[in-house]
């Protein structure tokens, strides 16, 4: 195929204008990249981050989108585990150089930052130019999927049997991927063990599913919407509070000596010190929540607790979104009950209901 090469992608101008569907041209693939025809993509609350203006007006014009899945058209000179053809789950991105990504723990590379959340190369470049000629960012996560077309790298790349359904399995690659993660990798409780999920979006419900994946035997849900709470309960919740209760501490621990894990994916600094406030001593919380504000505790309220904030599931892609995969096949991982799908047209409406509460993951389809 000649490069450049026309797509539609969702285009974001200003921090608070709407996306706006337009065709820009793609340029060269670097050695390392790969040109995937995108069917899914799932859409994740990270994407809103450039919505605040003071990160959002030195990123555009830029195409985000982090979750997308397709079918591998192109690939560049160096890429040798990936080829045309492959279906393929693409997930974020990492540089693989560093002291980090070389003890294969790519969510903690040392470039995590610049190679996904500038929409650009780590040398500054991008790979994209609009109508005008102008250059606009399509780097985030590595892939910028909120398009008919993107670019990704074999690093953040995984290829999946193409029996399955992409649009289904697309939002694996971020969202679902942290959730599920920060229970199977990070706490990896034991049997009989308990957990409580702050706020259960697509994050916090994929961590549901892994609980009871991980067979812990007490689950509490935390949120604001009864919706989500029900869901929750659907997918293996034993418990469900609301998160405007009066003492939302006692509300999650119960009269119990406290739970052994908490995760929260709300970023809110109250939640969070009633999460921690709730767990047991030796008790562990984990913290996902992005563009979360301060939080403090006074030393004597973590005796014995550890708290952490972590990224991606702490998760290697190549090898955690098979398993995920293997878990959705086996029936353990329904994913396909928080998902609703939108033609890539209609972005602005699947934003707005996911920050209603009124869809978990919506799903935009471009195939
Ligand atoms: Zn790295
Ligand atoms: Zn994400």
């Amino acid at each position: 195929m000649t490069m450049p090469i026309s797509a539609t992608a969702a285009v974001l101008h200003a921090p608070d204008a709407p996306f706006s569907l337009e065709t820009i041209q793609l340029g060269e693939l670097r050695p390392n990249e790969l040109l995937v025809d995108i069917h899914a993509t799932g859409l994740c609350h990270t994407d809103l981050l450039p919505r605040l203006p003071a990160l959002g007006e030195r990123l555009v014009p830029l195409v985000l989108g982090h979750e997308g899945a397709g079918v591998v058209i192109e690939v560049g000179s160096a890429v040798s585990s990936i080829k045309p053809g492959d279906h393929v789950l693409l997930s974020f991105d990492s540089c693989g150089v560093c002291e980090r990504c070389r003890a294969d723990d790519p969510a903690y590379c040392r470039h995590f930052r610049a190679i996904n959340l500038t929409g650009q190369r780590l040398d500054g470049s991008v790979a994209a130019l609009d109508r005008h000629g102008i250059p606009v960012a399509n780097r985030w996560f590595g892939q910028s999927s909120f398009a008919t077309l993107a670019i990704a790298t074999e690093r953040n790349t995984v290829a999946i049997d193409p029996s399955l359904p992409l649009e289904v399995l697309a939002p694996l690659g971020c969202g679902l991927q942290t959730g599920a993660g920060a229970v199977l990798n990070e706490m990896k409780p034991r049997p009989g063990q308990s957990i409580a999920v702050l706020g259960v979006g697509a994050v916090g419900l994929a961590a549901v599913m892994a609980a009871g994946i991980a067979e812990a035997a007490t689950i509490v849900a935390v949120d604001r919407h009864a919706s989500r709470l029900e869901l929750a309960a659907r997918l293996g919740a034993t418990a469900q509070v609301f998160g405007d209760t009066g003492e939302l501490r006692k509300a999650i621990a119960g009269d119990g000596p406290g739970l052994d894990f908490v995760l929260d994916t709300t970023g809110a600094p109250e939640v969070i010190r009633a999460g921690v406030a709730a767990l047991r001593p030796h008790g562990r919380a984990i913290l996902v929540g992005a563009g979360a504000s301060p939080v403090s505790f006074h030393p004597s309220e973590l005796t014995g607790v550890t708290i952490g904030y972590i990224l991606e599931g702490s998760a290697n892609p190549k090898r955690f979104l098979p398993e995920l995969v293997a878990h959705w096949r086996a029936g353990r991982f329904p994913i396909e009950r928080l998902i609703a799908s939108y033609p890539l047209a209609d972005i602005g409406a699947a934003e707005t209901d996911m920050l209603a509460g009124h869809v978990a993951k919506p799903v935009l389809v471009t195939r």
